[in-house]
């Protein structure tokens, strides 16, 4: 075991004669038999450093739970996301497969609306517009 070796040869923090049997789950000091403190399976080498260690695996593992319940919330979220994108696809394409006709005439009406649009002589006349005015600018100016 790792941790019984880093204790070869090192000696309890209060009884120099001692070896030790552990390290401080707080502190990392070592300590014997006899000073070990006892908290949940974990061992210290003062009731001050058991107390830090028990009141910090605490606050660690709320923080897990909060994050895990974050976790879940955003997943569920997501899932729910993607169920209702799932579903909006699938009534578009259930919608699109009944009125397939009905959206091919509208689309090809719109297409077809939109070609006999005569653009050409649309811009040529906006065009001719602002050519008069500038022509009517340049006047006022040499006025
Ligand atoms: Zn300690
Ligand atoms: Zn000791």
């Amino acid at each position: 075991m790792a941790a019984k070796k880093s204790l070869e040869g090192v000696v309890c923090l209060n009884h120099p004669d001692t070896p030790a049997t552990a390290r401080c789950a707080t502190c990392a000091k070592p300590v014997c038999g006899q000073c070990a403190v006892l908290g949940g399976d974990q061992v210290f080498c003062s009731g001050v450093c058991r107390q830090n260690g028990l009141d910090s695996a605490v606050v660690v593992n709320d923080i897990m739970q909060i994050k895990k319940r974050g976790d879940f919330r955003r997943r569920v979220l997501l899932l729910l996301k993607l169920i209702i994108l799932a579903g909006l696809v699938y009534a578009g394409w259930v919608y699109y497969n009944r009125h397939r006709d009905e959206i091919d005439s509208k689309v090809k009406d719109l297409d077809s609306r939109v070609k006999s649009i005569d653009i050409d002589s649309k811009v040529k006349g906006s065009v001719e517009k602002i050519d008069k005015s500038f022509e009517k600018l340049d006047k006022a100016v040499k006025d």
